[in-house]
């Protein structure tokens, strides 16, 4: 495949906002969506013509789903390799299982992040208690450890401070599945991202560094441009381009990063191998949005602008949070996205709201 026209077949492997906001783009341009997804009536549904509800093991759903899709794409990271394997014979899968294989496993990752010069904390592999002592004693405390794979929105993680938190970490994780690593903690000055669109010419445009501030590990709010020197700008975007150039990468993918203390630059944290809950500001916030440059991407299409159209910030609503929705609206400049997610449960992300400020 080269290029798909519009009334073709874009596949999402992944039914949830992400997969809505691809959805958005997805037709806008002219492409027909289905969507594959163990949830019955997921976020992106509203906008697909066909979903399959099946579940990511299910060989003989995948086929049917694949069969349909001119090109296959996924809006998580946590997807089955075994389930892109089954799809592979019938459509290119974008951005790539390779990206995909990396991001799973975060020693995987750590391991790739360093061959490719991004960097990242000092970490250790860790599967039983006795390595894990040997890892604190490696890398001293405070630390994280941190589930190799399935974990997210700091799930799966735990912070040792002393001693004494070795056996109670222990005891938190190393009955989860896989094994463990164990993070040096960085005393970050805070963190930035940047997501990255790279084309089938293997051309890329990037978004920001952006500046992430999280809330009980989920993402709170978003300020673009973030509040970095050039340098670090620049040593950011070089490196999140690094990454996506050296996992061949088709359509979009994020890197985050910790940006030192000291004008020390920045070191990678994690990649992810999809559009971004970082990236959202670049819907209205540039000429063409994440969702927009990776349906572009992967469908062989040239790509949009990426540039901001000013200072931007955008606010995830969470949980209940998505009640301010009408109050929200009474605000003429917010740009306010509802997910359609039917119960607002805590700690979900039901919206978010941007705004496009005419100066900082
Ligand atoms: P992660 O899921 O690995 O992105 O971790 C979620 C959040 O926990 C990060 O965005 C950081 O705020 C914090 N965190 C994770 N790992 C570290 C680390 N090694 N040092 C300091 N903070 C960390």
């Amino acid at each position: 495949m080269t290029k798909l026209s519009p009334g073709q077949t874009i596949g999402i492997l992944g039914a949830g906002q992400l997969g809505r906001m691809l959805a958005q783009s997805a037709v806008q341009l002219g492409f027909d969506v289905i969507t594959f997804a163990p949830e019955k009536r997921p976020p992106a549904v509203q906008l697909a013509s066909a979903h399959f509800n099946a579940a990511f093991t299910d060989a003989a759903a995948l086929e049917a789903f694949a069969a349909d899709a001119d090109v296959i794409t996924y809006e998580f990271e946590n997807i089955p390799l075994s389930a892109l394997d089954t799809v592979a014979p019938h459509a290119p899968i974008r951005p790539g299982r390779r990206c995909l294989e990396v991001a799973q496993d975060r020693l995987f990752e750590k391991d790739f992040l360093n061959t490719v010069g991004a960097g990242c904390a000092p970490y250790r592999s860790v599967s039983s208690q006795q390595e894990l002592e040997e890892a604190v004693e490696a890398l001293g405390l405070p630390a994280v450890l941190k589930t190799r794979r399935f974990g997210y929105d700091g799930k799966g993680q735990t912070f040792l401070r002393t001693q004494a938190d070795i056996a109670l970490a222990w005891d938190a994780l190393g009955n989860a599945p896989g094994e463990l690593i164990l993070e040096g903690f960085v005393d970050f000055e805070r963190e930035v991202s940047v997501v990255v669109a790279r084309g089938v010419n293997g051309k890329a445009r990037t978004y920001g560094p952006v500046w992430n501030e999280h809330s009980n590990h989920i993402l709170h709010r978003s300020i673009m441009p973030a509040p970095v020197s050039d340098d670090c700008a620049d040593e950011a975007i070089t490196k999140a381009l690094n990454v996506a150039e050296a996992l061949e990468a088709v359509g979009v993918i994020c890197v985050e990063f910790f940006v030192l203390k000291d004008g020390g630059g920045v070191i990678a944290n994690e990649i992810a191998p999809r559009v971004h809950n970082s990236g959202h500001w670049t819907i209205e916030g540039t000429p063409a949005s994440q969702f927009e440059n990776h349906i572009r991407a992967i469908t062989g299409l040239p790509l949009g602008l990426t540039d901001a159209l000013g200072p931007v910030e955008m606010h995830n609503l969470i949980g209940n949070e998505i009640d301010d929705y009408e109050t929200l609206l009474a605000d003429p400049s917010a740009h306010v996205h509802h997910y359609g997610k039917p119960e607002a449960r805590v700690g979900r992300k039901m919206g978010h709201v941007t705004w496009v400020r005419s100066d900082p």
